[in-house]
């Protein structure tokens, strides 16, 4: 029975950690490329306030597109490009697209959009980084407060003080911040009171079945009232069906987004969205 058992595990475990490293280096090697023969792209999701029916802010998701592969999800590679280190210019790149997006709208008379980019712990985590985003903004001409970051409360946890730091400075320059996919990670409801934040984002996990979990219902209440409390701004994600709509609309929630609206889309879909949605 042991043997039966040890070689069993045996199979499992060897060959697939020996394909997985291997597979790593590839890969490792294919996101240095990438970056250098400009392999990414920029997608851009509406956030549309309900109430006064207007696209408020995009949400900027990064996405792969690999020659062999086909399209490959930030859920994919973020991972690896943070433990090598490789976010840091990824970001940047991100962050300076995110600014071409913003020159682009203004041009097409969307004055109010802010655009919000997703920053990993890493980059944050660098000191120079308010320093780098300030001159991306400098160098592209860009007002700070149209460029808002999304951070994960992981981030929040760790280097407190530090955190507060980085994100006075921000708001010394005019960048708004988000905590994205509140309530999932090590969150402290005392991160709320110390830590100079606009926006608090529900995360797609609690609305999805909000309808049909009291627990999820009452969580995404309670998000939306403590957000009115603190007066923070709230934004409802993943919001699929119009059952959902309704839903966190009845629970006081206005900005919404998800599949409902918009899949993510690439810039000049992303247009054709906008003087869609206000033709309409
Ligand atoms: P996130 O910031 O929480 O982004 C929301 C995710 O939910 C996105 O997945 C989006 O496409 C997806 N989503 C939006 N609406 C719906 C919906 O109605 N239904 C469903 N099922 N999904 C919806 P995506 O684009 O695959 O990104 C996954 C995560 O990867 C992001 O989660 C974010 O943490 C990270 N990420 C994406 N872009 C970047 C980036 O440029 N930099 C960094 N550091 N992380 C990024
Ligand atoms: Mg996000
Ligand atoms: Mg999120
Ligand atoms: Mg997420």
């Amino acid at each position: 029975e042991a043997k039966r058992l040890g070689r069993s595990m045996t199979a499992f475990y060897q060959p697939s950690l020996d394909e997985s490293e291997f597979g790593r280096q590839w890969f490792h090697m294919d996101l240095t490329k990438a970056l250098e023969e400009e392999q990414f792209r920029l997608y851009f999701q509406p956030q549309v306030n309900t109430k006064s029916n207007e696209v408020t802010g995009l949400e900027a998701l990064i996405r792969w597109e690999h020659p062999e592969r086909g399209t490959i999800s930030p859920a994919d590679f973020i991972p690896l490009a943070e433990v090598t280190g490789l976010i840091v210019p990824l970001g940047q790149w991100t962050l300076r697209k995110a600014t071409e997006q913003i020159l682009d709208l203004e041009k097409l008379g969307f004055m109010e959009c802010v655009v919000s980019v997703n920053i990993s712990a890493v980059e944050f985590q660098q000191p120079t980084f308010v320093d780098q985003l300030e001159n991306i903004l400098q160098e592209a001409g860009v007002s700070p407060g149209k460029l808002r970051l999304e951070i994960t409360e992981t981030i929040a946890m760790d280097y407190e003080e530090f955190m507060i730091e980085q994100l006075n400075r921000l708001n010394e320059l005019g960048v708004s911040v988000a905590l994205d996919d509140f309530g999932t990670g090590y969150s402290s409801l005392k991160h709320l009171s110390l830590f100079p934040i606009h926006c608090l984002k529900i995360d797609r996990s609690f609305i999805k079945d909000a309808t049909t979990n009291a627990k999820n219902e009452g969580i995404t209440r309670s998000i939306i009232d403590l957000a009115e409390h603190l007066q923070l701004e709230v934004v409802a994600e993943g919001i699929e069906t119009e059952e959902d709509l309704l839903h966190v609309q009845s629970m006081g929630g206005q900005t919404i987004q998800g599949y409902y609206f918009s899949k993510p889309l690439p810039p000049y879909q992303l247009n054709e969205w906008l003087s869609n949605f206000y033709k309409s």
